[in-house]
């Protein structure tokens, strides 16, 4: 049985306002796409795909995968406009595998744990995606900015990454959304969620694992790796 991990790093990060893109930015002296790639090479994951933006393939190769000494690196491959398009170039790049956990590398704080859970679900539900419940009250507004709709708290969750299914039933959802004109979807359950009867199940990530989006989120990285 074989597992794969998607780790993709092909987004402009236009909402960090930096020339360099956010990927490649330096928490404590190494690029925020290193930590995510280390935490697969520590784990029971057997091959990783890395998608980057155009253009980056080379640098990706020489200053990250072999500088920091990544073995499990099998192919690096060009994404796409949308983060969907970049999932879909590194599904084809991951050929013949039975799993796939797809991951941001704007999330440099995956960790072992949270690796090992999502392979014991992905085992057992075949579709499966890491994320929290929230916090804060959700209100759903109209076009006017009106609050519409409170759902429950205990039933809404903020959704991260990794996001892990069998290979078979994410590359054929992802190919049969691809040919339909409106396509977007902005994670990989909705891909399950519209185009199968199968069932995603929600597990345990932690509020640790975020996504490295806009400045602040930098400040608070390097906090989380002084601890
Ligand atoms: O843009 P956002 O922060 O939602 O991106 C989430 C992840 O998807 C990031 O790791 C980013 O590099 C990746 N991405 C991509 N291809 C795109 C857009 C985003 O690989 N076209």
């Amino acid at each position: 049985m074989k597992t794969t991990a998607i780790v993709l790093a092909a987004g402009s990060g236009k909402r960090m306002n930096s020339k360099v893109h956010k990927q490649y930015l330096l928490l404590k002296e190494k690029p925020i796409l290193y930590y995510s790639l280390k935490a697969f090479e520590d784990s029971a994951i057997d091959d990783i795909i890395l998608v980057v933006g155009v253009g980056e393939i080379d640098f990706c190769q020489k200053d990250i995968v072999e500088k920091y000494g990544i073995q499990k690196v099998r192919a690096i491959v060009e994404g796409g406009k949308e983060r969907y398009h970049s999932v879909y170039e590194g599904l084809k790049a991951a050929g013949e595998t039975d799993y796939v956990l797809i991951h941001d590398g704007a999330r440099p704080f995956v960790s072992q744990s949270i690796i090992e859970r999502t392979l014991s679900a992905v085992y057992e539900y075949k579709a499966c995606v890491v994320g929290m419940p929230v916090k804060d009250t959700i209100k759903i507004s109209d076009e006017h900015g009106y609050a519409k709709e409170t759902p429950d708290r205990s039933h809404v969750w903020m959704i991260q990454t990794p996001q892990a299914f069998s290979y078979p039933l994410i590359f054929d959802a992802y190919s049969r959304m691809l040919m339909q004109e409106d396509a977007r979807v902005t994670d990989d359950a909705m891909v399950i969620e519209r185009m199968t009867d199968y069932k995603v199940k929600l597990i345990e990530g932690s509020y640790q694992n975020i996504k490295i989006t806009t400045p602040e989120d930098l400040s608070v990285a390097e906090v989380y790796l002084e601890k």
